[in-house]
């Protein structure tokens, strides 16, 4: 969709800290995030929000969503998750996204998306 901020990140048009990709779903880190790891998850297509996006999509966001708390349980050593959705005015975003958000049972400060997305590199 013209002049949404998220499909131009599935683009590539706006650089995003990309976590996963596959046909359907897109993954990055959230650019102000409340944890290490905060991450969104996305479908290519663009749904607006919960009433909008289909089933089959949701479930496989969710799987993505499963998938990431594993690997940030590893790589990252959280304690617990909130998953979130914004829907109407609430939501910043107009494109239908899951925020995936570590806690960690100690945690003094938050790093920057860049220093993140290097440790999930490593
Ligand atoms: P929501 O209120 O659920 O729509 O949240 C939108 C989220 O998108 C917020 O947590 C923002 O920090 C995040 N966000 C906005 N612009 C970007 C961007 N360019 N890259 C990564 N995250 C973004």
């Amino acid at each position: 969709m013209e002049n949404c901020l998220f499909c131009k990140i599935i683009k590539g048009e706006i650089p995003s800290f990309k976590v996963y990709e596959d046909e359907v779903a897109f993954a990055f880190l959230d650019i102000h995030p409340k944890a290490d790891g905060h991450t969104l998850i996305i479908p290519k297509k663009h749904y607006r929000d919960l009433q909008d996006i289909d089933q089959d999509t949701l479930l496989h966001l969710i799987e993505i969503v499963k998938t990431k708390m594993k690997e940030y349980e590893e790589q990252l050593h959280c304690t617990g998750f909130t998953i979130a959705q914004n829907n109407g005015d609430v939501q910043e975003v107009k494109h239908f996204h899951l925020h995936l958000i570590p806690s960690y049972s100690e945690q003094e400060s938050i790093s920057s998306p860049e220093e993140i997305y290097q440790k999930l590199k490593k």
